[in-house]
């Protein structure tokens, strides 16, 4: 297949296991994974939802993705399926997305950022970008540039996730016309290991806006964005130019707040705000999708900061992931739903 015939957007779904206080707790798992594409989830209602055998198949959903992963999948599987095949074309100038949807507990910050001994899809993206930029290095002239950025979009302001506490405030989007949109002020962090980045994804988590009512817990209303850009020179067909490709990723907000607001419409602006870029970025995927030729990127700050890395020659990797448990099935449900939804392309 010749690369411009490669689907744009391709849709993953991942299940995560039962928690050890969920099975502790007789939380049973509905959610089955088949065939690495089928996504059934079972009637939480129907009979006992431990016999899949004896249960009313006639009320479970099925739905089928480009791929879908089980909870005994780790998170190397599914970068190596989903986001690895990213890589070549942010080294040849393009640009990519990857976001984490889902619920809050679904399993976006573990499956996105992860932790030093299970790293996410971040890291392993950077890991990737390295080990490919070393490959072309040690093959001749030309030379590379790798710089990431980490910004929380909350509230729809922008927190930069890298600075320092001295350097708090809230920052402002510009749209540049040779390098695409970004935000004014932030810290950019020209990478040279692996190791630093780590790190950044690590201090820049526990960075991320706390609820008010809860200290401590990191808010299921803030989007975390990662943006590593890599810039190519001395190329031999084109020595005097460069070649500038940036690979977006996102660990999203609780989508379960997204699915409240249109179900009892908006009670509070505060709300409204809380939502509009996951909102957003819903209509500008099935505006993709359909093939529309109004992408509605100008309705939220996520969506405008996305602008240059979704649809036109970017590929876009949605990832859904699902709590098993069927104390989850309505959100589950709706994220099945909404992951259908912006698979046809
Ligand atoms: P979210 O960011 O969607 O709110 P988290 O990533 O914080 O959810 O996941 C919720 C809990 O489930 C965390 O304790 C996390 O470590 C665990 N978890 C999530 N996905 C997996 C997985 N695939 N395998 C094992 N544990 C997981
Ligand atoms: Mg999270």
């Amino acid at each position: 297949m010749a690369e411009e015939e490669v689907a744009r957007i391709s849709v993953a779904v991942r299940c995560r296991p039962l928690s050890e206080h969920e099975r502790s707790n007789m939380v049973q798992s509905i959610c089955r994974v088949m065939d690495g594409r089928l996504v059934i989830l079972l009637d939480p209602g129907a009979s006992a939802a431990h016999d899949y055998l004896r249960q009313d198949k006639s009320k479970e959903k099925r739905f089928a993705f480009d791929q879908a992963f089980g909870p005994d999948a780790d998170t190397k599987t599914l970068f190596t399926a989903t986001a690895e095949p990213l890589i070549k074309s942010v080294l040849q100038g393009y640009n990519a997305t990857v976001f984490a949807y889902g619920s809050t507990g679904a399993g976006k910050t573990f499956t996105m950022i992860g932790t030093p001994v299970e790293p996410g899809i971040m890291f392993r993206s950077v890991e990737e970008i390295f080990k490919g930029v070393a490959t072309v290095v040690d093959e001749g002239t030309e030379s590379f540039s790798i710089s990431c950025s980490f910004v929380e979009v909350y509230n729809e302001n922008f927190r930069d996730l890298a600075g320092n506490s001295d350097r708090e405030g809230i920052l402002d989007l510009r749209e540049d016309p040779v390098s695409g949109s970004y935000v004014a002020g932030i810290r950019e962090i020209q990478t040279e290991s692996v190791q630093e980045v780590m790190d950044l994804l690590q201090h820049g988590n526990q960075r991320r806006t706390t609820e008010p009512t809860a200290m401590n817990v990191t808010s299921s209303r803030s989007h975390a964005v990662l943006q590593v850009r890599v810039e190519r020179k001395g190329n031999p067909s084109n020595p005097s130019g460069s070649l500038l490709g940036k690979l977006s990723m996102i660990d999203l907000a609780g989508s379960e707040r997204a699915a409240e607001t249109k179900n009892q419409g908006v009670r509070l602006l505060e709300g409204a705000n809380i939502n509009r870029s996951l909102l957003a970025l819903g209509n500008c995927i099935n505006a993709l999708a359909s093939g529309s030729h109004f992408v509605p990127y100008r309705d939220s700050k996520l969506t405008r900061l996305l602008k240059d890395s979704l649809g036109g020659n970017c590929k876009t990797v949605m990832i859904a992931t699902t709590s098993p448990g069927h104390l989850s099935y309505e959100d589950t449900l709706n994220t099945l739903k909404y992951a259908n939804r912006a698979k046809n392309i």
